[in-house]
C-alpha cells in the first residue's frame, strides 16, 4: 500500500530523515518507534505532504507521491491524525467531523458518514455540539481519528496518538486502532514513542534513530529483542 525508498526530508537546510526506505502492505499496522527527536513528526509532515522531499520515492498503492500537495495526497487516499491533534477548537465536534469531510461531495454519503462516526465513537455523540476545546484529551483523539477518517482514506497515518493521554485511555485509543484495522481492513502507520502499546497492536515496526531506521522486524521479534526492550520499553 505504502512504499518508502530513500526518504531525505527536514527543515531548511538543516536533514532531519537520511535516506528512509519501508514498506507497509495493504491491511497491516506499521509501527514506527523512536525517542524524543528521532524525526518520527518529520516522517509524518513529508509522507503527508505538509514539508517537501528533498529526494527520495513515496509511492501509495502504486502510485507515486511525487511533489503532490497534502491536499492532493488527502485525496490520494492519505489522512493525518497529527501529533497534538490539531483540532479546530472554535468548532463543534460535529463541524470538526464535517472539516474532515472538505474532499467529498455527497451530502448524503457524509451525513451516513457521521452516523457511522459517532456509532464507533458514542462519546462524541454526547458531544456532538461541543466545541472542540472543550474535549477531554481521549475525546479530542477520537474525533481527531473521527475527522481522518471522514476522507475516506486508504492509508492512516497516526502521530503518537498516545501523547499526552492517561494510561487508561491509551488503552481505549489502541482499542479503536485496532479495530479499525480488523474491521474494516484499514491499512495503518502508526508513529510512537509508546513501544509496548505500538508493538501490541502492529504487525511489524521499524526503529527510527537520529534520522535512519537502524531496526526492523515482526512486532513480536521486536518486542522480544533485549535492546528493544532496554532502550524504548523500560528494560
Ligand atoms: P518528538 O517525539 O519530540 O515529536 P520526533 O521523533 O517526532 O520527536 P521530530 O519532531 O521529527 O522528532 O524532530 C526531529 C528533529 O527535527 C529535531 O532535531 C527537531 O529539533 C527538528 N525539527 C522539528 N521540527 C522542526 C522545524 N519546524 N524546524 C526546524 N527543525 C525542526
Amino acid at each position: 500500500m505504502l512504499k518508502v525508498e530513500q526518504l531525505h526530508a527536514g527543515y531548511g537546510s538543516l536533514e532531519v530523515l537520511h535516506g528512509i526506505s519501508f514498506e507497509v502492505p495493504q491491511g497491516a499496522i506499521v509501527a514506527i518507534l523512536g525517542s524524543n527527536g528521532a524525526g518520527k513528526t518529520t516522517l509524518m509532515r513529508a509522507l503527508s505532504g505538509l514539508i517537501p522531499i528533498k529526494s527520495g520515492s513515496v509511492e501509495l498503492a502504486g502510485k507515486p507521491l511525487g511533489r503532490l500537495s497534502a491536499e492532493r495526497r488527502l485525496r490520494e487516499g492519505l489522512a493525518l491524525v497529527p501529533e497534538g491533534r490539531d483540532l479546530f477548537g472554535s468548532l463543534t465536534v460535529r463541524e470538526n467531523l464535517l472539516m474532515g469531510a472538505y474532499t467529498r461531495h455527497s451530502h448524503a454519503e457524509i451525513e451516513h458518514d457521521i452516523e457511522r462516526m459517532l456509532e464507533r465513537f458514542p462519546r462524541l455523540k454526547t458531544r456532538l455540539h461541543a466545541h472542540a476545546a472543550s474535549l477531554s484529551g481521549g475525546e479530542g483523539q477520537m474525533l481527531a481519528i473521527g475527522r481522518a477518517l471522514m476522507s475516506h482514506p486508504r492509508l492512516l497515518l497516526l502521530d503518537e496518538p498516545s501523547h499526552g493521554l492517561a494510561p487508561i485511555i491509551v488503552e481505549t485509543v489502541f482499542e479503536v486502532i485496532e479495530q479499525l484495522n480488523r474491521e474494516e481492513g484499514l491499512t495503518i502507520v502508526l508513529v510512537e514513542q509508546n513501544a509496548h502499546q505500538a508493538l501490541d497492536v502492529a504487525h511489524s515496526a521499524y526503529i527510527l534513530q537520529g534520522g535512519s531506521i537502524v531496526l526492523n522486524g515482526e512486532a513480536t521479534t521486536l518486542t522480544a529483542n533485549s535492546a528493544v526492550q532496554e532502550l524504548y520499553m523500560g528494560g
